[in-house]
């Protein structure tokens, strides 16, 4: 399937989650076999592409796609978690949000210092929580030089605010 045949497959709620705000739902995208299926095969090659050598997902919906990417070309799968999940020592890092805060943890010990990680998400918007991301994987020692998205809302200047912290992003759609 295409690009554009997978866009079609993303669900536009009106008013989520808050009055104006038009999310893009991907549990539609994920539900359709052969769309989730053509979705890693794009995704991957371009985690292919990239040369990194584990693969970092964003909670939650990072999971999703990040896990399958990196089964798919049989490298690790780094969680970043949201606050207090981990069982063990973990490097945290707060970041802003468009109403209040947020928080991501990493256990350390997954990172081998000057490794290649291919950070993802399901979509980027303003870019916040993709930089805060790839932050705690370089503070943790990994090299974080690519991000990849199913979904960019350009006008949101996201992906610019990557390239500017040295990271190129790459996403399947806009
Ligand atoms: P940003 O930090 O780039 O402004 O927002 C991106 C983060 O918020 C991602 O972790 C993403 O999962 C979530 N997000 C924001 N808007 C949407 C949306 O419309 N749809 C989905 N699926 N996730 C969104």
């Amino acid at each position: 399937m295409t690009p554009g045949e997978l866009k079609a497959l993303i669900r536009t709620v009106p008013d989520f989650p808050a009055p104006g705000i038009a999310f893009r739902d991907i549990t539609t995208l994920i539900a359709h076999g052969p769309g989730f299926a053509a979705t890693i095969d794009h995704m991957a090659e371009a985690a292919r592409l990239s040369g990194a050598v584990a693969v970092a997902g964003i909670e939650a919906r990072g999971f999703l796609f990040g896990a399958a990417i990196a089964a798919r070309l049989g490298l690790g799968f780094v969680p970043l978690r949201k606050a207090g999940k981990l069982p063990v020592a973990t490097l945290g890092i707060d970041y802003a949000l468009e109403y209040g805060s947020a928080r991501l943890e990493l256990d350390p010990t997954l990172v081998d210092p000057g490794e290649p990680i291919l950070l993802v998400d399901d979509l980027i918007a303003t870019g916040g929580t993709a930089l805060a991301g790839a932050e705690l994987l370089r503070q943790a020692g990994a090299r974080v030089d690519h991000a990849l998205f199913v979904i960019d809302l350009p006008d949101l200047g996201g992906a610019g605010k990557l390239r500017a912290a040295g990271i190129a992003p790459w996403a399947l759609f806009d």
